[in-house]
């Protein structure tokens, strides 16, 4: 077995958007980061390389989260390279708005699969595989208490995400593995921006107090934090990192 010398962390979802700069900042802080990728390689790959580049640690592994078996293979892939795992960031998630009358059983099932299973198989993989001591962090999002309109499936996936980050810290006692959410608030990424137009995105982003949009760095240090020996007395908890929206 070849131990690390780093803590070894997997970041689902973790070539774009939030979950990029997750990877660049856990790796930044020390740790040798798993980047999984659903589909788009080259980004991934790109990543790992740019990272390895600055002298950090990183390869792009592809699994769909959804999928257990999957799951299981990006898991063995990080045994396999570093012989044990200490962190888990459930990131990977798409968002699909529509009102629940216009809403196709397929959408539904895939957001599902994705946003709700997926962070399940992944919490099932790393309470199994973790080593003591670990973190797993979900995530969730600020829209939860809003109750907007369109965001039932999506909203319903992170409610359901956010109990089972409470249950699961709980399950792990005698591990000293912490389990929290991160609940980021209105985001500049692809997911966030995309089919909104820019009166509503500024909408948006003057919801809360500061008046601006996160931005993924933002998020990233959130799970720095959670992640890191500062943290570790943080555990059961949701952090609503939204500037103050909700
Ligand atoms: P993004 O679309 O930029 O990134 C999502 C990532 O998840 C992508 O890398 C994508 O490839 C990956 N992914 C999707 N399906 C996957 C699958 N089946 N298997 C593996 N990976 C898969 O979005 P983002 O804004 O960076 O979102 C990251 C997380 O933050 C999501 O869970 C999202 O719900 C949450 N979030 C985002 C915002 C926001 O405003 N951007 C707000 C609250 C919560």
């Amino acid at each position: 077995m070849n131990l690390s010398s780093r803590p070894v962390a997997i970041v689902t979802g973790g070539a774009r958007g939030i979950g990029a700069a997750m990877s660049t900042r856990l790796a930044a802080d020390g740790h040798a980061v798993i980047i999984n990728y659903a589909a788009r390689r080259e980004d991934a790959d790109r990543l790992a390389e740019r990272i390895r580049a600055t002298g950090g640690d990183a390869i792009a592994v592809q699994a769909d989260v959804s999928d257990p078996a999957a799951m299981r293979t990006l898991f063995d892939a990080a045994e396999a390279r570093h012989g044990a795992i200490d962190v888990l960031v459930n990131n990977a998630g798409v968002l699909d708005l529509d009102p629940i009358a216009d809403y196709s059983d397929d959408r539904f099932d895939r957001i599902v699969a994705i946003n709700l299973k997926g962070s399940f198989n992944g919490m099932r993989e790393a309470a199994r595989r973790l080593r003591d001591g670990g973190r797993i962090i979900n995530v969730s999002s600020s829209v939860l208490p809003l109750r907007l309109e369109t965001y039932a499936p999506y909203a319903a996936t992170k409610a359901a995400v956010e109990a089972m980050t409470t249950v699961l810290s709980r399950e792990l006692r005698g591990r000293s593995i912490t389990v929290n959410a991160i609940a980021p608030g209105p985001t500049a990424t692809d997911l966030f921006l995309d089919g909104k137009s820019p009166e509503l995105i500024e909408r948006m982003a003057k919801m809360n107090p500061l008046e601006r949009l996160g931005t993924p760095d933002d998020i990233a240090a959130v799970v720095s934090f959670l992640a890191g020996p500062e943290g570790g007395w943080i555990n059961g908890q949701v952090v609503r990192a939204n500037g103050g929206m909700a």
